[in-house]
């Protein structure tokens, strides 16, 4: 009742994520979550585990993009080292950023991951797009009552998801 929802795949962190996962689903490029996904909010760069990652990325020779539901300041400021492709604002799970990040990776959505932390932004956005979804646990669980209220609900959707 609620597959449109259910991630391709779950990973406990992208660290699990290995170059083998790419090769064996096909995939050349990958839209990233930022916010929980990559680092927790609070930090404005990535880290040392963040960073191991996407250098994976670029030793398996996926081209990444980031597609963020944050603000200008913070997307530019984490993506400009990278030299990597971005989106902010991208109001996943609406399509027009995804598709403005396909467009600009020069992506078909059959080689196309989406990963990140949300159910009903991430996961949403890229089966309503096509794409193979993955959703990590997020980094940080922030502790107001709507971001609870929404775990709650997640957990409920997912709650006969077998990964
Ligand atoms: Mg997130």
């Amino acid at each position: 009742m609620f597959k449109r929802f259910y991630p391709d795949y779950k990973f406990n962190s992208v660290r699990d994520i290995d170059e083998d996962f790419f090769r064996k689903n096909n995939i050349k490029f990958a839209l990233l979550d930022i916010d929980n996904t990559l680092v927790s909010y609070t930090v404005p760069k990535a880290d040392e585990a963040a960073k191991g990652f996407l250098e994976m990325l670029d030793n398996a020779g996926i081209e990444y993009a980031f597609v963020s539901n944050n603000h200008k300041e913070r997307v530019e400021r984490f993506a400009k080292e990278f030299g990597a492709i971005y989106v902010h604002d991208a109001a996943k799970p609406l399509l027009f950023g995804i598709k403005r990040a396909m467009r600009a990776l020069g992506a078909k959505r059959e080689n196309t991951v989406l990963i990140g932390d949300q159910v009903f932004t991430d996961v949403y956005a890229g089966k309503r797009a096509g794409l193979l979804t993955v959703m990590v646990d997020p980094i940080e669980a922030k502790e107001t009552p709507f971001f609870e209220i929404k775990r709650k609900l997640e957990k409920f959707v997912l709650k006969d998801y077998k990964g």
